[in-house]
């Protein structure tokens, strides 16, 4: 299946997506995941994302299209994928459009994860990354063993730099104008669903199984 999942910073896109990669056996393609690498990495992807990230810009359009161009070419991916923040635009989503009809196929289905500002940012104030592994935690509703240690691998918590609250009141402005035109966009192309994100994570991994089930049959 080729999916994408779509929904503010904030909303349990990278949460859900392990889940639902997982579970569906496909790779999980995060496209501010693959940016994180590069700039800890200091190649100069990474260089030239880091400066847009920081503010809580989106990277320009043909940076981000030829990565993801290149991970979508990748073995594992020829079979499905879930996509998380990717495509960020609309524009981007034509060229996915594009993209995927060269290689003969199509997304099956766009899952928007809904939640509102308030519960956006009590979960991005509260966000911890694991430096090793990527896995996401959060201080109150999905708090670590150890605090600052990551459960799954031992690695070390951080909290990422466009955690700061005058940041993600930008990202959260830049999600309204950029983004969430792309829920008209895959609406009308008659493949958007849409997921309730609030309460514990395993509902919201179940609510969000179902309506891929229901599309399945
Ligand atoms: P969140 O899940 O909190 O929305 P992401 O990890 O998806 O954040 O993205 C972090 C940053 O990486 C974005 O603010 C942006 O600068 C960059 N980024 C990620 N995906 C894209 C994309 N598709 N287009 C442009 N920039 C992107
Ligand atoms: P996104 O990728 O959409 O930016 P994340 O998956 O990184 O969002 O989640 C943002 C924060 O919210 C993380 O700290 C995560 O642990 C927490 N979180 C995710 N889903 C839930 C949920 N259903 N209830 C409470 N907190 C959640």
């Amino acid at each position: 299946m080729r999916v994408v999942l779509v929904g503010p910073p904030g909303a349990g896109k990278g949460t859900q997506a392990q889940f639902i990669a997982s579970r569906l056996s496909i790779p999980k393609i995060s496209t501010g995941d693959i940016f994180r690498a590069n700039v800890s990495g200091g190649t100069e992807l990474g260089k030239l994302a880091k400066g847009y990230m920081d503010r809580g810009d989106l990277v320009p359009d043909e940076v981000t299209v030829a990565m993801v161009r290149d991970r979508l070419s990748e073995d594992d991916a020829q079979e499905g994928f879930l996509l998380d923040g990717f495509p960020r635009n609309v524009p981007q989503a034509e060229i996915l459009k594009k993209m995927l009809a060269e290689f003969g196929t199509g997304l099956d289905l766009v899952l928007e994860l809904v939640v509102d500002d308030e519960e956006v940012v009590r979960r991005l104030a509260g966000r911890r990354t694991c430096r090793s592994c990527g896995k996401v935690w959060h201080v109150d509703f999905d708090p670590p063993a150890v605090p600052g240690v990551c459960d799954a691998c031992k690695g070390e918590l951080f909290q990422r730099d466009d955690d700061r609250e005058e940041t993600i009141r930008h990202r959260l402005e830049v999600y309204q104008e950029q983004t969430s035109p792309l829920i008209s966009f895959y609406a009308d192309e008659g493949i958007l669903v849409g997921v309730d994100a609030t309460g514990p994570v395993e509902e919201v991994t179940q609510r969000a199984m179902s309506a891929l089930r229901r599309f399945a049959d």
